[in-house]
């Protein structure tokens, strides 16, 4: 049997299909429709941007197992497979110097712990897949339609044509500056920047090919450490591009969707020249700011049925390995739990329920999200000194996994990793149904046959005292 997660079959259909009106048709509005339509739900999805400029201008997405097995349960596994790259190695060197210093494989037991595959594929591809399959599911996604207002009580929500639009519940999925986050928390909350920007791009991988052959074996994803910087690349588009990620400093803020204006060789200035001398024929690349954001305590409004999910929930540093992972298992836990659906006095039990699965997960991985760049970006340093020393010594006595029993941060950082492949956040909705939702329901016709008995019992003392006065009548006739 394959060590892919080999869930099969159509999933659970809700017995009371609803509308969910989703705002926002980024990856994490693509997928809950996509999710929700499964299970037999309405999705209308509103994006205030047209396709062209949703989609991207295909930046590199990497496709951790925990993001992959969601998405072979939906069916995709075929066209992923035609269209993303398998990766099974990262590589490590130093950014200034090139130094070689270790790979790291996936070995077999830990990919079949996690019932996924590792792939690496680009956002506008993957748009382009979840925009078809949402299609495909029946969905409807409307461009041009930028959300200005949101009526929570009313369940509705205002265009900027002036149009009004209502569902039975609202989805936020408009990223970390849309108005559903706002709405939720009840004032801004944009985060503030860290001084760290993401500089994305991507560069013909023949621009690169003597120095990908020698190390870019098994479409690794390749990793310098610099002092303050770091560089990210792997292949995509059937290896025929590179995607590029730099952090370095962030000298005006920019967001994921602005032109492509930063010139790489500009940004990548400390890269040792072996490299650098080929980054003039990369395209220009989008400046994504990483911001910081408090996490904020509610993801369901007081007002009424709205949720906001992806990065209106939990805004991920950019380029992360999660950030798409987290906002496709937002929409597959939502999902879930409304598969369940049986009557509208469920609605916000199951929201609440959405947001206590998700919170802690989402949480941790991202605090590790920010370990990792810090750690990718960290100034030369006695622990620099000892992550680079530890993964030569690994190297060199023929190690082929370096970041496996390295002493301190790496190897903690290692184990989280595999924790958060592993997780199937499926299962994780289908036992909080079992061991909560189910229960509840129970307790709730429980106390309603009670409420009816004692409806009867009223009606019979009702009746007993009809009849006793009917006796009473009948005992002052005899
Ligand atoms: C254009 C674009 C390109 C990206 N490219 C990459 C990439 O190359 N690599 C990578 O790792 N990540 C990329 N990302 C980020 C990635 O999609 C997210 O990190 C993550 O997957 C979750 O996204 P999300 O759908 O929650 O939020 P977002 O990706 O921020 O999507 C939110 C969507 O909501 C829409 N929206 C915002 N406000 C409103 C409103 N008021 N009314 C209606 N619609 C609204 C936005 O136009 C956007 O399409 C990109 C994001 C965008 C928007």
């Amino acid at each position: 049997m394959s060590a892919e997660s080999t869930k099969s079959g159509p999933p659970l259909q809700t017995s009371l299909s609803i509308n969910f009106l989703i705002i926002g048709g980024g990856i994490a509005g693509l997928t809950a429709a996509i999710a929700l339509r499964r299970v037999g739900h309405n999705a209308l999805v509103l994006e205030k941007a047209n396709k062209a400029t949703a989609r991207g201008f295909g930046g590199g997405v990497r496709l951790p197992p925990n993001l992959t097995k969601i998405l072979f349960h939906w069916g995709l596994k075929p066209v992923l497979m035609r269209r993303a790259l398998i990766s099974h190695t990262m590589t490590f060197m130093k950014y200034e110097s090139s130094e070689y210093l270790g790979e790291h494989v996936w070995d077999k037991g830990v990919l079949k712990e996690t019932r996924g595959i590792y792939m690496l594929s680009t956002h506008d591809d993957l748009y382009e897949i979840f925009y078809n399959k949402a299609i495909e599911l029946g969905a409807e996604i409307q461009y041009d339609a930028h959300v200005v207002d949101i009526d929570v009580e009313s369940r509705q929500v205002t265009l900027e044509n002036g149009k009004t639009v209502s569902g039975d519940v609202l989805v936020g999925a408009d990223g970390e500056l849309g108005v559903s986050r706002e709405t939720v928390v009840g004032t801004p909350a944009n985060g503030h920047p860290t001084g760290v920007a993401m500089y994305d791009t991507l560069i013909p991988s023949g621009e690169l090919e003597d120095y990908v052959k020698s190390i870019w074996k098994d479409n690794a994803i390749f990793t310098a450490f610099g002092n303050n910087q770091a560089m990210l690349a792997y292949p995509v588009h059937d290896t025929d591009e590179i995607a590029l990620q730099f952090y370095g400093p962030d000298e005006k803020s920019g967001n994921y969707g602005d032109e492509p204006s930063v010139y790489v060789p500009d940004i990548a200035k400390g890269l040792h020249t072996k490299l650098l001398s080929r980054m003039t024929n990369a395209d220009k690349a989008v400046r994504i700011s990483v911001r910081a954001h408090e996490d904020i305590e509610d993801w369901v409004s007081d007002d009424g049925p709205l949720v906001v999910i992806g990065e209106a929930a939990h805004p991920f540093p950019p380029g992360t390995i999660q950030a798409t992972a987290m906002a496709v298992e937002d929409a597959a836990v939502l999902a879930k739990l409304f598969s369940h659906l049986s009557e509208e006095r469920q609605v916000q039990s199951f929201l609440y329920a959405f947001q206590e699965l998700r919170q802690p997960r989402t949480r941790a991985v991202r605090a590790g999200e920010f370990g990792n760049i810090f750690y990718m970006t960290l100034a030369d340093c006695e622990e620099t000194v000892r992550r680079d020393n530890g993964m030569r010594a690994k190297a060199a006595a023929g190690g082929r996994n370096v970041l496996e029993g390295l002493a301190g941060d790496v190897s903690r950082l290692w184990d989280e990793i595999r924790t958060i492949f592993g997780y199937d956040c499926e299962d994780e909705a289908d036992d909080w149904w079992v061991r909560w939702g189910v229960l509840r329901e129970r307790a709730i016709q429980r106390s309603s046959v009670i409420m009816d008995e004692e409806s009867m019992l009223f009606d019979f003392s009702a009746m007993g005292v009809h009849v006793h006065e009917v006796e009473a009548a009948g005992d002052s006739d005899e």
